[in-house]
């Protein structure tokens, strides 16, 4: 364990580390961004796509991209992967607001677009904040139309207007969790009306998008447009300790697991980076961890390196494999104490946080990593001088959480929950500390090369 983890670290290496991370977020606010960055990061350290490979062997660097939203990578180790792998899966979708299908509409000679939140939010922060629409519309023939308004300077933003609270009396007496509802997050987006007799502001506003993007108002129906946080990931404090960010949870796991999985050098094992969609609303659907993308993927790698595949090589290859699960878990606030308990929480400024299980109740929905692992994945980063810490999430039946590691531990992989601490974390500025996103990049290193 770690407490005052800083006195004895190089403050330098640190710092200059989170700059890049900083970066990589301001440049990576969605699942297909970021999916983005990783591919022109990882292109440029000599990976390519796994469709231009007949057959694979040592030291060769390949990825794939899922549906633009999920990207997974594989380096051949020294070991053929069915002799199991070393596996870090994260994931880089973010909660946010989603357009709805039918988005647009008129109200009071104002224009506004009604919305569908994703993943997990207190809605009163999404209030009165600058907010960016970031996404695609595919036309019918199939023509992809990138959006992305409100991350420019110069650009515009868009917001949702909370109540003065002159006039706030009512709603000031509700509870917090009924202070908005779902239908209340309906987004300002214009005001200028055309010549039309009608719903001139609307009209007006599809006109200026059928201008600018060639789109018209049946497109939204096969858009995929997110309002996200328009301010940009910052330094934190006096001291510049910690990174104030939207959507560090889970882009801080991916970002740290990326650049140790390029770094590892001394790989025995084939090891593999997984950067998935759709954990904040259950890893559904064939972009999250639940589908057979990861599979098919890890059975490729087995079948480009090995002759005869057989459905048996990839059940052995998981059963000889291990996987961080790397997600982000709750740091204890001193605003809030009494949701954690001290002896087993996480410490923002403590080190990356092992989890041996989350879920909420009697360890409900966990997967419970075997002692034996964790001892394991303990011995990996006390060799290599990590400073960690481990942690539950929040005090017993308080509350709980879930990631993606009970998923991959179903297939018979030894997984454990690994991730760095986060102050208000799921907010639009979720906040790290530098320390523990640097021993979060030291730690999936030193797995990577165990
Ligand atoms: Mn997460
Ligand atoms: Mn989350």
């Amino acid at each position: 364990m770690s407490k005052m983890a800083w006195k004895d670290v190089d403050k330098t290496k640190i710092f200059n580390f989170c700059e890049s991370y900083i970066r990589f977020l301001n440049n990576s606010k969605t699942e297909r961004l970021c999916t983005q960055t990783i591919k022109k990061i990882i292109e440029s350290n000599d990976y390519k796509c796994i469709c231009e490979f007949d057959s694979l062997k040592s030291g060769d660097k390949v990825y794939k991209i899922n549906r633009d939203k999920s990207i997974i990578m594989a380096k051949i180790g020294d070991e053929m992967p069915q002799n199991g792998m070393n596996i870090i899966a994260s994931h880089i979708d973010s909660p946010r607001l989603d357009l709805k299908p039918v988005p647009l509409y008129e109200d009071s000679e104002f224009a506004l677009f009604k919305t569908h939140y994703y993943g997990g939010i207190k809605k009163y922060q999404w209030m009165s904040i600058p907010l960016s629409l970031i996404g695609v519309v595919i036309k019918e023939n199939g023509e992809k139309i990138n959006i992305s308004i409100g991350e420019d300077e110069s650009d515009p933003v868009f917001t949702i207007t909370d109540l003065l609270p002159h006039l706030a009396q009512d709603q000031m007496s509700k509870k917090v969790s009924e202070l908005f509802t779902g239908e209340d997050l309906n987004v300002l987006i214009g005001s200028l009306p055309s010549d039309e007799e009608k719903d001139a502001v609307k009209d007006n506003i599809l006109k200026l998008l059928e201008a600018k993007y060639g789109i018209c108002e049946e497109d939204f129906i096969s858009s995929e447009l997110e309002l996200v946080p328009s301010f940009k990931a910052k330094n934190v404090g006096f001291d510049s300790s910690f990174v104030g960010s939207y959507g560090q949870d889970d882009r801080i796991c991916a970002y740290t697991s990326l650049i140790a999985m390029i770094d590892a050098s001394k790989t025995t094992k084939t090891t593999v980076c997984y950067f998935a969609d759709k954990e904040e609303i259950g890893s559904m659907g064939n972009t999250g961890t639940k589908s057979m993308f990861f599979e098919s993927f890890l059975a490729s790698l087995i079948n480009l390196t090995k002759e005869n595949y057989s459905d048996i090589d990839l059940k052995n290859a998981f059963e000889k494999s291990m996987c961080l699960s790397a997600d982000v878990t709750v740091a204890f606030d001193p605003n809030y104490k009494n949701v954690c308990e001290p002896l087993n929480s996480a410490y923002a400024g403590g080190g990356v946080c092992m989890s041996k299980y989350t879920g909420s109740r009697g360890k409900s929905s966990t997967s419970d990593a075997n002692a034996e692992f964790v001892a394991k994945v303990r011995g990996i980063f006390n060799r290599n001088n990590v400073k960690w810490q481990i942690a539950e999430l929040g005090k017993v039946d308080q509350g709980g959480g879930g990631t993606v590691a009970q998923y991959i531990a179903n297939l018979n992989i030894d997984t454990l929950d690994c991730g760095v601490p986060i102050l208000a974390m799921h907010s639009p500025f979720e906040v790290s500390s530098k320390l523990d996103v640097y021993m979060a990049y030291l730690g999936y290193k030193a797995f990577f090369e165990a």
